[in-house]
């Protein structure tokens, strides 16, 4: 079957008028027609299967088309899709609130309810200004290598290299940036490897509301795994200093790193922490920002006395509900079991891809498989290949990686995955 030059895979209008993520008008990456998709399969319109290394970027952790999702979303649509949020409050957004608390870390006591992992970003960072309450408080540090999403304020705590900081320069709020820690997940701890952030915070500690980050794992920005004292070195550094530390777990929530949250491989609570992506297992874009009840606290006695947000589909009830359905099957799901499982097979496979040449680096986590390579990889030329291969791969930068939906994949399917990622990281062109 020759898949990439069919043009039922292609359409034209698509072609033509539709922007994808990051593409050029001119000169469009290929987008393939999607007709369905169920289990870890996505199923274009030629017939074509392909294994989903994915999760439609960490969010279906069940596998598409899922019948208790499926059935918590119509349930919901019969009784009501939406209500404001102003004056009004429902079962699914208290349900929801309540098992969040209870998985959250102890120190967490209210729930901002958002509508995207972006706007979860900007809600948090209006949070920690509003909570000091200081005009010489309002300034934000993290760590480079980040990813915080795409608005205005998230894209000026991404990393300034692989973000957007080119395109959109002096247009950003400038922020302090700390080297990215070197310490490796599994490596020994050095302790130099908290120098850079000592120095941002020991320069500029009194202009900080707050430190963002992302715990262990840092996603689209680098693909990289830290050491979890750097989180420990930072709690202590952040209370000395009186500054508010934020988590950001959108990627890294619901048990993709062999925790269900990752805050808890270093043991430490940040005072605000916002969740995502696999939130609602996919099926509706939807976020939350948690806060301790200190954090509260200073908002609600501070200058405004009041939490300045409050976007139109905040706390959607379809939204709420499927993230319920979808956070109680995870519960009652082996996830760790099942990630214990994915991790121990791509640790099995994906090492063998260090013995070629233009391969830096393999690193697994959790639910995360990642091979990072000298050049830079072109995209639409990995995917082409991709698709003959049966698998939905999307590489981006110098990384390769797969983060297949864990409670939906076999044994089998996590074998086929890693070791057609090797095989497409070995054929990739090369010095
Ligand atoms: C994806 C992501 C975001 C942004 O979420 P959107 O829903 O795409 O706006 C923010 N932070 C992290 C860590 C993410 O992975």
């Amino acid at each position: 079957m020759t898949v990439t030059h069919d043009t039922s895979l292609h359409d034209e209008f698509d072609r033509l008028h539709l922007w994808h993520p990051y593409t050029s008008t001119h000169d469009p990456l290929p987008t393939y027609l999607v007709d369905h998709a169920e289990g870890a399969e996505i199923i274009l319109a030629d017939g074509t299967r392909l294994l989903d290394g994915m999760s439609s970027w960490w969010c279906v952790i069940h596998g598409y088309n899922n019948p208790v999702l499926n059935d918590a979303l119509t349930g919901q649509i019969s009784r009501m899709s939406h209500v404001m949020f102003g004056g009004f409050t429902h079962r699914p957004a208290i349900e929801l609130g309540k098992l969040l608390l209870s998985i959250l870390p102890p120190s967490m006591n209210h729930i901002f309810y958002a509508d995207s992992g972006s706007v979860a970003t900007e809600v948090a960072m209006k949070m920690a200004v509003q909570a000091q309450n200081n005009p010489k408080r309002t300034n934000f540090a993290t760590i480079r290598s980040g990813y915080h999403g795409d608005t205005w304020n998230a894209m000026s705590v991404c990393d300034p290299v692989t973000g957007m900081h080119g395109a959109f320069g002096s247009a950003l709020p400038v922020r302090f940036f700390a080297d990215a820690p070197e310490c490796g997940f599994h490596d020994e701890w050095r302790d130099s490897d908290f120098d850079s952030m000592k120095d941002v915070i020991d320069k500029h500690g009194e202009e900080l509301a707050a430190v963002i980050l992302e715990p262990i794992v840092q996603g689209a920005g680098g693909m990289r795994f830290y050491h979890p004292e750097y989180l420990r070195k930072l709690r202590k550094e952040c209370d000395r200093r009186n500054i508010l530390l934020i988590f950001d777990e959108i990627a890294t929530g619901f048990g993709r790193t062999g925790r269900l949250f990752a805050w808890e491989h270093a043991g430490v609570e940040p005072d605000i922490m916002l969740i995502g992506k696999a939130l609602t297992g996919g099926y509706m874009t939807f976020s939350a920002v948690a806060a301790s009840a200190k954090v509260a606290d200073m908002i609600s006695s501070g200058e405004a006395g009041v939490m300045m947000h409050g976007p139109t589909f905040m706390a959607n009830p379809l939204a709420c509900s499927v993230a319920l359905a979808s956070t109680r099957l995870l519960l009652d799901s082996p996830w760790k079991e099942r990630i214990r499982r994915i991790e121990e097979i791509m640790n099995g496979i994906l090492p063998t891809a260090r013995d070629f040449p233009h391969v830096r680096d393999v690193r697994v986590l959790g639910g995360i498989g990642v091979i990072e390579v000298e050049q830079y990889v072109d995209c639409g030329e990995f995917q082409k290949r991709c698709v003959k291969e049966g698998v939905w791969i999307r590489p981006f930068g110098h990384n390769v990686y797969m983060m297949p939906p864990y409670l939906a994949v076999t044994d089998d399917q996590v074998e086929r995955l890693a070791h057609a990622l090797v095989k497409l990281v070995k054929e990739l062109p090369h010095d």
